[in-house]
């Protein structure tokens, strides 16, 4: 985690936003070009997001710096930048109810929002997936997340977890950094397949509540999947990325 934890400037953090979009992109969890991505400007109340690539006639391919926005905690971005997403009170609601989270991401990955589909919680079957134990709850409403009021309510069925999956729409995932949310995202539709396969070959048993703390838990373990993860992706992915 040393490579990025000191790099918060503005500057830096739209880079780090648009790594973690390519990433996310290169590993297939966007639906063609729809997902977003935002993280927190430190010592203020605004952040920065992933602003509405339509109106610029874009795609997730060729995001740069430029694209990123500077958005109020009412979902509104800086005169003369373009507009946040429609969908952007997903991440206003869960910044005002969620003040240890640093950056969300809200996609439509496949297999996590089939899932909820058929209305199966994603639980913890693999020791990666413990990050989202008890269960990633499921969100009861398949439409846009386009009102304040919406979003205020898939905020409450988030609580206090990692991710939270809408049903036949997407997810929408946490984390205490931009690329801790960016890992989550890849972790959740990890987690959905194992359990997937799992559920072909038999009957998924999830690790109980009782053995998930002491697996993936605040410390050692945690920073050295994080530190290994983003190592291992920003590898795969070198020739994409952008230069701290
Ligand atoms: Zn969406």
């Amino acid at each position: 985690m040393e490579q990025f934890v000191n790099r918060d400037s503005v500057e830096d953090l739209k880079k780090r936003i648009v790594n973690c979009i390519k990433i996310l992109n290169e590993e297939g969890v966007f639906e063609l070009t729809y997902g977003h991505i935002s993280c927190r400007i430190p010592n203020s109340d605004k952040f920065l997001i992933l602003g509405h690539l339509h109106e610029s006639n874009k795609n997730l391919f060729d995001v740069t710096e430029e694209d990123i926005v500077t958005m109020d905690i009412e979902g509104e971005t800086l005169p003369g930048e373009v507009e946040a997403p429609g969908e952007r009170f997903i991440h206003t609601e869960v910044y005002k109810r969620r003040p240890e989270v640093e950056a969300i991401v809200h996609c439509h990955p496949i297999l996590s929002t089939s899932f909820s589909i058929s209305g199966v919680p994603i639980m913890p079957v693999n020791n990666l997936g413990t990050i989202f134990a008890p269960e990633v709850p499921i969100h009861d409403y398949s439409g846009q997340v386009d009102t304040a009021e919406k979003a205020a309510a898939m905020a409450e069925t988030l609580g206090n977890r990692m991710a939270v999956v809408l049903r036949s729409h997407g997810a929408t995932i946490v984390g205490s950094s931009v690329e801790k949310a960016a890992l989550n995202t890849l972790a959740l539709e990890h987690t959905a397949k194992m359990q997937l396969i799992a559920h072909q070959v038999g009957t998924p048993r999830p690790i109980p509540v009782e053995e998930t703390d002491g697996i993936f838990s605040e410390g050692t373990k945690e920073r050295e999947y994080y530190d290994t993860a983003w190592d291992f992706y920003s590898r795969k992915y070198q020739n994409h990325l952008l230069k701290l």
